[in-house]
């Protein structure tokens, strides 16, 4: 919900325990600034969070933030957006929480089209526990629980999204600002459940095994791919070949808008 006086800063007065050069920062700078410049209200935006380093953000917002339980942020802001259909309800967690023990709550939220926006700051790892592999490691990840590698293929996020049917689904990346800003609004404005995947690797466990900016190839998918994004056979086809990280091509990145119904 939008402000009827000055714009108002979602700076919270917490200070962020993220590790130096996380890749949070940038996401939450970017959401941040965006908010106060579309002139959200603070007062009328919740950001609700699972737990892992994405959920924190909660805490570091000057909008009301529930930094809820493992898994469960999804179920709460249902609850909020089902007794509340004045206020803006964000949830923003991370590949963790919302596609492993959150997944089922991630299916039915989509499937019921709650009108909830959702970003999943995708790590690729269960970072705050130190490195154990997630529904999203890359095939290989040497996680602290397997250390020669795990063995799993990673969950392709925006396909799962657009097979839950979900109305909205969009990847990008804190590697890019600007096409996550446009995403961003994309999925702010759509009325009914939205879903972002943001590719945001983790700076302390995985320096090596996800590469710089430099050597990482983003490729959008609106710009190269011939799909027809309010198709749900074509969104799904797409959605499919987008694995990220791909095992034949781990430093090939393809984001942009999946689906729109
Ligand atoms: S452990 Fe990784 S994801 Fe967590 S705050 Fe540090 S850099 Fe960010």
């Amino acid at each position: 919900m939008r402000c009827s006086e000055n714009k108002r800063s979602f700076s919270g007065k917490l200070k962020p325990t993220w590790c130096k050069g996380c890749t949070y920062f940038i996401f939450q700078k970017v959401l941040n600034g965006l908010l106060q410049r579309l002139n959200y209200d603070p007062l009328s935006t919740v950001f609700v969070s699972g737990i892992g380093c994405s959920s924190r953000i909660s805490l570091y917002t000057s909008a009301f933030g529930m930094h809820t339980i493992h898994g469960r942020a999804i179920p709460v802001a249902t609850g909020i957006r089902l007794s509340r259909s004045d206020v803006s309800v964000l949830v923003i967690a991370g590949d963790g929480d919302l596609f492993s023990i959150g997944a089922g709550h991630f299916v039915h939220a989509a499937r019921k089209n709650i009108d909830i926006t959702v970003f999943c700051l995708n790590n690729m790892t269960y970072a705050m526990t130190k490195n154990q592999s997630s529904p999203t490691s890359g095939f290989d990840h040497a996680g602290s629980f397997t250390p020669a590698g795990n063995q799993t293929l990673p969950l392709n996020t925006v396909e799962f999204a657009i097979c839950c049917k979900s109305s909205f689904v969009a990847r990008s990346t804190t590697f890019t600002p600007d096409h996550l800003e446009k995403t961003i609004i994309r999925a702010l404005k759509h009325r009914g459940f939205s879903f972002v995947d943001i590719v945001a690797p983790c700076r302390t466990f995985n320096p090596e095994y996800f590469p710089s900016e430099k050597q990482i190839s983003i490729v959008d998918v609106n710009e190269t791919m011939q799909f027809d994004m309010k198709d749900y056979s074509s969104a799904l086809q797409c959605a499919s070949r987008c694995i990220f990280p791909s095992r034949e091509s781990p430093a090939v990145l393809p984001v942009g808008t999946f689906f729109e119904a």
